[in-house]
Order: C-alpha cells, then sequence, then structure tokens
C-alpha cells in the first residue's frame, strides 16, 4: 500500500489535488481540485450519475439548494444530535474531540527524569513513570476542561441583518434536500413504489478533528440516494443496495481486497437507522468508510409532515391505502472515492533499470484519455500530422499535444497521471526523401507498454474498442512490439 505522503506529493506535483488558499498558508482541511483532479473527480460523478440515475427505471435525479429553511434541520434532528463530544486546553487553547484525544501522540514532560520531554503513542503510558495522559496531548501542561457538546453544522445568516432569526446553516448532509422534496418529485414524476431519487452536491461538516488529506474534509461533495419502499421489503431492499454499491467500486478498477463490509453496532448506529453497514477501503491510513448504505426506516418522512404540516404520504392504489415510505440510503463520497480511485490506481514498477511511476485508472475515470506525441518535433509534417490528429481525437474524447521532451519521458509523464493510450506520430507516418509516407501511427498502451501500428483512418475506430477494455484483442490482430 502506497503511503499518503506519495499521493499527496504526486496530487501536488501533476496537478491533481493542491492545498487551498495555499499561497496564504492554506485552509485547514480544504482542498482544490487542479486541472486533472477536476477531471478525474467529474468522471468518478458522470459514472456514478449514468450508473446509479440514467440507466436505471426507478430512479431520478434532484439538484437541491445548500441553504435551506432552519426548520429543516430541527425536523431532522441535526440541531439537537449532530454534535461531537469536545474538550479545550485550559492553556493552549487547542480543542479536541474527548473521543479521540487518545489516538495520536502527547506531549509528557516527566517528573520521574527531572521533567525531560517525551512524545508517547497515543493511548500508551510513560515508560519512566507510569503515568497515562491527563493533561493536553499537545502542550503538555494544561488541563482539559469537561466535554461539552459541539454542534457540527456551519451556522451563517441569510439577508442583511446578523441576527437569530436569520440563521441559516449550510446543509450537512444533501439527504434532505431530498426528503422535503419527496412530495414535488413523486407528484411531478408519477412515480411508483420502489423508486430512487438522487442527487451530486457539496455538504457542510465543521469537524473539529479533519484529516487525512481529502478523506476527512470540512467542506465535501456527496453522491446521495435515497430509495424509498414499501415497509417491510426494506430489509430486503437494503441488502440489495448493499450488493450492488459494494460491486460498483471494482467495476471501476478497485482491487476487490481492498474492499470490506462493516456493520454498524447498535450503539454506533445513527438515531434514524434501523441498520447501516459501511463499505470500507484499504485507506493508506488503514480501513476507513467508503460509502454508507443506511435504513433510515420512515424517519426523516414523518418528521418532516410533523414539523411542516405538509402530508409526506404515498397512495397505494393496489389496497387503496395512505403509506409513509421506507428508505434506503447509499451516501457515498465524491471526494473519498476520488481519493480511493487515485490510491488503488498507483503502481511503482522498475522498467530497464528505471523507476516507473503509473497510475493504471480505468479509461472511464482516467483524466486524459489520450496523449499525441510527434516523435520529432523538428519535423515539421510530423508535427502538423500529430496536431490534426489531437484536434480530431479530440471531438470524442479528452486528448492532449506533448513535444516538450524525447519520447521515453513523454511516456512516464502520461504513465505518472493514468493516461491510457500514447499514440505517436513518426517519419514513417508522413514519409521522407527515402520513402513514401505508411499514414500509420503507433499506438501504445500505458499498462502492458505494448505497441500496435494503425492506419490513420481506422483510428477513431481501433481507440473505441480500446476505450472498452479489447486491447488484448487489437494487439492480437495488428501484432507487436514492446517499448
Ligand atoms: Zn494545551
Ligand atoms: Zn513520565
Amino acid at each position: 500500500m502506497v503511503e499518503m505522503d506519495k499521493i499527496v506529493s504526486l496530487c501536488k506535483r501533476r496537478g491533481f489535488i493542491f492545498q487551498s488558499s495555499e499561497i496564504y498558508g492554506g485552509t485547514g482541511s480544504c482542498w482544490d481540485y487542479g486541472p486533472l483532479g477536476v477531471e478525474l473527480k467529474n468522471n468518478v460523478k458522470r459514472a456514478w450519475w449514468r450508473d446509479s440515475v440514467q440507466s436505471r427505471a426507478d430512479m431520478v435525479g434532484l439538484d437541491s439548494s445548500i441553504l435551506m429553511h432552519p426548520r429543516v434541520w430541527k425536523a431532522s434532528g441535526h440541531l439537537d444530535h449532530f454534535t461531537d463530544p469536545m474538550v479545550d486546553c485550559r492553556a493552549c487553547k487547542k480543542r479536541f474531540r474527548a473521543d479521540k484525544i487518545d489516538d495520536d501522540i502527547w506531549i509528557h514532560f516527566c517528573e520521574a527524569t527531572k521533567g525531560n520531554k517525551f512524545n508517547i503513542p497515543g493511548g500508551e503510558a510513560c515508560k519512566h513513570c507510569g503515568a497515562k495522559r491527563t493533561l493536553c496531548p499537545v502542550c503538555g501542561k494544561g488541563d482539559l476542561t469537561e466535554p461539552r457538546q459541539f454542534n457540527l453544522m456551519f451556522k451563517t445568516f441569510m439577508g442583511p441583518v446578523e441576527e437569530d432569526a436569520a440563521v441559516a446553516y449550510l446543509r450537512p448532509e444533501t439527504a434532505q434536500g431530498i426528503f422535503v422534496n419527496f412530495d414535488n418529485v413523486l407528484q411531478s414524476m408519477r412515480l411508483k413504489l420502489p423508486f430512487g431519487i438522487a442527487q451530486i452536491g457539496k455538504s457542510f461538516r465543521n469537524e473539529i478533528t479533519p484529516g487525512n488529506f481529502t478523506f476527512r474534509t470540512r467542506e465535501f461533495e456527496q453522491m446521495e440516494i435515497e430509495f424509498f419502499v414499501m415497509p417491510g421489503t426494506d430489509e430486503e431492499w437494503h441488502q440489495r443496495w448493499l450488493d450492488e454499491r459494494f460491486a460498483w467500486y471494482p467495476k471501476y478498477g478497485i482491487r476487490r481486497e481492498n474492499l470490506r463490509l462493516r456493520e454498524h453496532e447498535k450503539d454506533e448506529l445513527a438515531h434514524y437507522a434501523k441498520r447501516t453497514a459501511d463499505i470500507e477501503y484499504l485507506f493508506p491510513m488503514g480501513w476507513s468508510e467508503l460509502e454508507g448504505v443506511a435504513n433510515r426506516t420512515d424517519f426523516d418522512l414523518k418528521q418532516h409532515a410533523e414539523f411542516s404540516g405538509k402530508a409526506l404520504e404515498y397512495f397505494d392504489e393496489e389496497t387503496k391505502q395512505k403509506i409513509v415510505p421506507y428508505v434506503i440510503e447509499p451516501s457515498a463520497g465524491a471526494d473519498r472515492g476520488t481519493l480511493a480511485f487515485l490510491v488503488d490506481a498507483h503502481r511503482e514498477e522498475e522498467v530497464k533499470g528505471e523507476k516507473r511511476v503509473v497510475l493504471n485508472f480505468h479509461p472511464e475515470l482516467a483524466p486524459i484519455k489520450i496523449a499525441v506525441l510527434p516523435l520529432l518535433k523538428k519535423n515539421s509534417r510530423i508535427v502538423e500530422t500529430a496536431h490534426k490528429l489531437c484536434a480530431d481525437l479530440r471531438k470524442r474524447w479528452h486528448a492532449v499535444y506533448d513535444d516538450t521532451a524525447s519520447i521515453g519521458r513523454l511516456y512516464r509523464r502520461q504513465d505518472e497521471v493514468g493516461t491510457p493510450f500514447c499514440v505517436t506520430v513518426d517519419v514513417q507516418t508522413v514519409g521522407d526523401d527515402k520513402a513514401a509516407a505508411d499514414d500509420k501511427v503507433t499506438i501504445r498502451d500505458r499498462d502492458s507498454m505494448q505497441q500496435v501500428r494503425v492506419d490513420l483512418t481506422s483510428l477513431p475506430r481501433v481507440m473505441e474498442r480500446l476505450m472498452a477494455g479489447e486491447w488484448p484483442q487489437v494487439h492480437a490482430e495488428h501484432g507487436v512490439t514492446r517499448e
């Protein structure tokens, strides 16, 4: 497993992810997606949307606003329950999560060794005096306050006046936008149970301890589905969604052995949930949640019906009864997913005595699909042909042109950002004094580093097949060489 530092540095160096406001020293836990990162993340979201919404007959999409009526958060329970216990250091004023404070290294000034300073691993006692941590883990001197509950919602004001009546919250989950639109969607689309409403959007949580790169951030993007079902069929649907979502990640390249399912313990369940299971990924810092799949029962619809005074029900034609559906919620993180696809794609290998770094992204997710490379940048016919070819390919795929290094270096650069195919234009392609043009180009496969030579005219058709995973067939048909 690759270390997170390596991923962070590759992401910065190659334009995937930058620290937010870096020139001002950075903003805690906020990250900006660079030119390649935004392509990757958009591809992840596009694949999710196509598979979850467009290719299903029982799903529709929604894009609700981030700012909502403040009563929404009273009804949902977030105002009262969405809290973490927190303690403060009386000396240095640092703030910690009471339940996580023993996870990290703590500073200790040991009486038994004339007050020498030690860094002791989280949860362990001092080897010299046997003391356990009671003071602030960061300064090692301050007393800590009693735990207090700290609400994780970002508060702001709507309109020109900063008064209590104008308080609004940045949504901590996209789900509530779906619940409050339940009736709008049901009526306008004439839906029959079971059906789902899906949404991709930003959410905000004022986490006390964010971290691990883009894994836990205060501003993040969710890909959520609320799937409404008949009460009584909820457990079966829950299992179906767990299976479905678990199978989604390997479809786009995540190795099966890096995924696992973790059932929530009873005391860990959210206040609305009957059962929740997490799909976990083996991130560099260990197994962590990639997606949660919860059975939220009829809690949310009932709460909103009560607080808004509007019935949120479904009329069942068969039994002629009004029903409050149960809801199954597969809730995935777009940032976490993107990070998992990045980490899982990372390979380091040795080729001809040199290190090769590869991101072996699924072609669907790769930020750049094709790089067009001229073998000689001083040959104007080669350069012209390559530019024209790149312009043609760009109409259909995200393609780039690069002539700023030798061909070997250019291949390595594309490997490192996960470009599945490189197309090289050489002297044979365009011809010279000695030989006529053969109008063929070389396609080089990122993963096998094998090459095939194909007619320029058939290139788009061949590319279509390669993007669909047919390299072995194409290679067998055209034969070949290796880089
Ligand atoms: Zn302190
Ligand atoms: Zn000690």
